[in-house]
């Protein structure tokens, strides 16, 4: 059997004193796998997320590409995973497109010179090369996105968890980034609402709800059950 990308076991997160978030998940995701984690507020999706670069580290395992994740691997596992924030501006705090791209690979110790190879292939992947020098203060909210998975990129991780990628977008800003993550070679990680979005982006959905995961299967199928999708807050 390959290395699978993600794999959890047994994972259960209390947020203090007793909020349990995650209740013995177990997921299992094979490289290049493009997944759809959905299921009402609260269920727990973005918990979930952020357990996958160490952000948050609960009990059970959480391995990534065969490395369990731990208070100690947590940096260097960090940059297998890419995780995309709902709010580009938790991400984006540079004057510049260009120089928040850059901060990842240059926190890293990279060469310069491959820095800026990198943050232009970065920019180049996502449409923005042409944005480099302006503030992202100034960008458009989809725009602002597509830089937020930018800064991302361009440490070239094996594994990308966004949360909600479409929230607020305009269709057009919408159509784009779903023609965008279409591409993406990489093990793909969307929590999210938007239904649309599952059925082009992710052949497999994983449905939370309450901290559980009550359905883990081929997106037509899950999505095809009305009346299991109503159940749990989604159609
Ligand atoms: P989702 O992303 O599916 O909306 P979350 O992972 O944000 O769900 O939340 C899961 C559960 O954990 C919810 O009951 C939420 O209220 C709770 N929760 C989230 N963050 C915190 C926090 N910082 N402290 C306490 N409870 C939290």
């Amino acid at each position: 059997m390959t290395k699978a990308a993600v794999e959890i076991t047994h994972l259960t997160y209390v947020y203090p004193p007793d909020r349990v978030a995650l209740r013995e998940i177990n997921l299992r995701i094979a490289p290049g796998e493009h997944v759809a984690l959905v299921g009402p507020n609260g269920a727990g999706k973005s918990t979930l997320l952020w357990h996958l670069n160490g952000l948050l580290i609960g009990q059970g395992e959480v391995r990534i590409l065969g490395t369990p994740l731990t208070p100690q691997t947590a940096r260097r596992v960090r940059h297998q995973v890419g995780l995309v924030f709902q709010a580009p501006q938790d991400q984006l705090f540079c004057p510049t497109v260009f120089e928040d791209v850059a901060y990842a690979p240059l926190y890293a110790g990279l060469p310069p010179a491959e820095v800026e190879a990198r943050v232009r292939a970065a920019l180049d992947q996502v449409g923005m090369r042409t944005h480099a020098a302006r503030s992202p203060l100034h960008l458009s909210l989809g725009e602002q996105k597509r830089v937020a998975l930018a800064t991302v990129l361009v440490m070239q991780p094996a594994i990308l968890a966004l949360d909600e990628p479409t929230a607020g977008l305009d269709p057009r800003g919408r159509r784009e980034l779903i023609a965008l993550l279409q591409t993406l070679p990489q093990t793909l990680i969307l929590a999210t609402h938007d239904l649309d979005l599952v059925r082009r982006v992710c052949p497999r959905t994983v449905v939370l709800d309450g901290g559980v995961i009550v359905a883990d299967g081929p997106t037509a199928q899950i999505l095809g059950d009305t009346t299991f999708l109503l159940a749990h807050g989604l159609a």
